[in-house]
């Protein structure tokens, strides 16, 4: 039964398009004056929490901003190549704010909440000029205007992009703006240094435990709120697209301390990647989707066809996305391509090592647009293939193979982007998103900012006019027990002395979840998994080595924790994904599909989030559910024909 007391979405009355204004004005304002007697904590500092603290710095709170890396410039947003949306419609193309609204409930397969997306859908053309403004190089075409390219689920061209490093040309953007605050003093920036808890006293998150990564210390901040731009969590499968260090733990021990976590068994599995080499490849390297603007993928009509690729004339080639979606083409959904991808190499037609490809191939765009046109949109991208693969694909097709990629669960939070905690925000992908069950292409970095730059700086402002700016010491017990469980957790860890490495633990869970809780998932293969992750995660307690001491750069003793949350976090995904008897989006039950192999879902049963509440590490999660209603995006079987 829905638990209407712990999930109120709050989501403002009247017509869509007027809610976010409505809920602004409806909202009480921090005056201009009082805003530096406010503290606020940003943990994160990638695209969501570097927008987020520039943003607030620049209003005038006092804000600490927390980043494990060396610098908030290596935050893994660094690495997003192909674009961001926004409804510009520059291209005169038929974009509107309702139709990139439109296609972002329907790629999600009605799996998110309206009211978000609508809103999701009116900032994304704030996010370009206010880029544009911080002098992002956005792609230009040749009369000066921007450029835009198309992506996954729509049919205009909505997506600007700087080459293939729009990541990191938004994040050189939100790094200034971060820099320019760290400057006037109104940040104050703590790299290197992991939060490895949340502080709630009262019912309110005021605070969090830091270990500084170079000295080993552990230290505790207080202050009136706290957000987590913390990122995603798709490295639970060990191989994916994400950064080696991006990682779930700052969501779980603010899941553990209280806050529910969201359809954590929604996961994204892009379709082009670099396919696995080797049984000791520790990261996936991602093609653009941008690549399928141009590419064409293909594999043989034969089964077993071992020739090499310009061996098969056209009439032996089955170019099965333009087959089988003519509308959409090469350009269908993430979801959708990644599944197809799979088939045709379950029925033996992949390519390359194992079978396990199939061709994106450039050579017709090529034939048609040049060489050097092809170089300058995605050149970047090339060279990176040919220094991985040693293949030259302006000569050869690339291989692709899905790999996971992004998360669309995470913490739970409602309109204002607030969790179940008073007073803990989440943005970003550490937040269970405006995507459902699959998120489009440059979409993600479209959301990140939409939070930072332009929706929490309004809600958190909000809450904090009603949040009297109390002052809680350091030697608070609350404070002290959280800092205790953290540093005995540290010696705990240490203490095992054990005999297989942090990494061999982590890459067997990312086995098991990609087998039983990946691309496609069974009830039986579901069942298993789950008790094959729990068994592991007790050996893992008691035979794991971390060699060195909490008194130092440790890098094993880093991994080691966050290790830990991912064993915890991987059986409440195989759980989520369990009790969702439907396929939709990402989330794929072999037993419920269309007869044509798609996702059927089950909307009389499973229209709603599912947000999970942490019950003890070895007790059931407690399911609450938010019921999803569709007022104005009617579902029905998504189709890409
Ligand atoms: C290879 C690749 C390409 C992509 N390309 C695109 C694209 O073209 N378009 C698009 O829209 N999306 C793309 N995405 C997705 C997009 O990049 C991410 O979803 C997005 O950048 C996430 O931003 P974020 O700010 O939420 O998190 P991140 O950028 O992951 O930042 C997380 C921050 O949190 C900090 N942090 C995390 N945990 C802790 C902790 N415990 N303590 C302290 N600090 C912590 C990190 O140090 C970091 O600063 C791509 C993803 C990948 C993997």
């Amino acid at each position: 039964m829905p638990d209407s007391k712990l999930l109120d979405a709050r989501i403002p009355g009247g017509p869509i398009e007027q809610k976010w204004d409505k809920a602004r004005f409806d909202m009480k304002l921090v005056n201009p004056a009082n805003k530096r007697k406010y503290s606020v904590i940003v943990v994160g500092s990638g695209l969501a929490g570097g927008s987020a603290a520039a943003t607030l710095g620049e209003l005038g709170y006092n804000v600490k901003c927390f980043c494990f890396q060396d610098s908030p410039r290596r935050a893994h947003s660094i690495a997003a190549q192909g674009g961001i949306n926004a409804a510009k419609n520059y291209q005169g193309d038929g974009d509107s704010v309702y139709r990139l609204f439109y296609d972002t409930v329907k790629g999600g397969d009605f799996r998110a909440r309206e009211a978000n997306v609508y809103r999701l859908a009116q900032v994304s053309v704030n996010i370009i000029d206010q880029c544009v403004a911080q002098g992002v190089p956005f792609a230009r075409e040749y009369g000066g205007l921007l450029s835009n390219r198309s992506f996954g689920g729509a049919q205009v061209s909505r997506t600007f992009y700087a080459r293939g490093q729009t990541g990191q040309q938004l994040l050189l953007g939100a790094y200034q703006a971060l820099e320019r605050q760290i400057h006037e003093g109104s940040v104050t920036m703590y790299p290197r240094s992991e939060m490895l808890d949340l502080i709630v006293i009262d019912g309110r998150a005021r605070g969090i435990v830091t270990r500084d990564l170079v000295s080993g210390k552990i230290d505790a901040h207080i202050a009136d709120a706290v957000v987590l731009g913390t990122g995603g969590y798709g490295n639970v499968y060990y191989l994916s697209t994400n950064a080696k260090g991006s990682n779930c733990t700052a969501i779980w021990r603010a899941h553990k301390r209280g806050a529910l976590f969201a359809n954590p068994c929604f996961t994204q599995i892009h379709p082009t990647c670099i396919p696995v080499s080797g049984d000791y490849q520790s990261k996936l390297t991602l093609m653009s989707e941008s690549l399928r603007n141009d590419g064409r993928i293909w594999v043989p009509v034969k089964k077993g066809d071992t020739r090499s690729p310009d061996q098969i004339p056209e009439a032996e080639r089955d170019y099965y996305l333009e087959r089988k979606y003519p509308s959409f083409g090469n350009l269908v959904p993430r979801d959708v391509a990644s599944r197809n991808a799979k088939s045709v190499c379950d029925e033996g037609r992949g390519v390359g090592p194992g079978a396990l490809g199939v061709y994106l191939d450039f050579s017709d765009a090529i034939k048609r647009l040049g060489e050097d046109t092809i170089r300058e949109r995605y050149g970047n991208l090339f060279d990176m293939y040919e220094r991985i693969t040693d293949e030259n694909p302006y000569k050869v097709p690339m291989r692709i193979y899905p790999a996971i990629h992004y998360t669309m669960g995470g913490l739970w939070v409602d309109y204002h982007l607030q969790s179940t905690i008073p007073g803990l925000f989440v943005i970003g992908e550490a937040n269970f998103s405006d995507h459902g069950a699959n998120r489009l292409g440059a979409s993600a970095l479209m959301q990140g900012l939409s939070d930072g730059y332009f929706v929490l700086p309004y809600t958190i402002g909000n809450y904090l006019a009603q949040t009297k700016a109390d002052k809680t010491t350091l030697d608070h017990a609350v404070v002290r027990g959280a800092v205790d469980q953290v540093q005995s957790q540290e010696k705990q860890l240490l203490a095992i002395k054990g005999k297989r490495t942090v990494d061999s633990f982590h890459r067997e869970l990312g086995k098991i979840m990609w087998d039983h809780c990946g691309m496609s998932r069974t009830a039986a293969g579901l069942r298993q998994a789950r008790g094959q992750v729990n068994e592991l995660r007790e050996e893992f307690w008691t035979n794991v080595n971390v060699p060195g001491s909490d008194a130092e750069l440790n890098q094993a003793l880093e991994k080691a924790g966050r290790v830990a949350d991912f064993f915890e976090l991987g059986s409440l995904m195989i759980k989520d994904a369990l009790e969702r008897e439907e396929s939709c989006g990402g989330h794929f039950r072999e037993e419920y599909q269309t007869p044509e192999g798609e996702a059927q879902r089950d909307d009389e049963r499973f229209s709603y989030a599912a947000a999970w509440e942490y019950k003890g590490v070895n007790a059931e999660p407690e399911l609450h559910k938010e019921p999803l209603e569709f007022e104005y995006v009617h579902p029905s079987q998504r189709s890409y024909k």
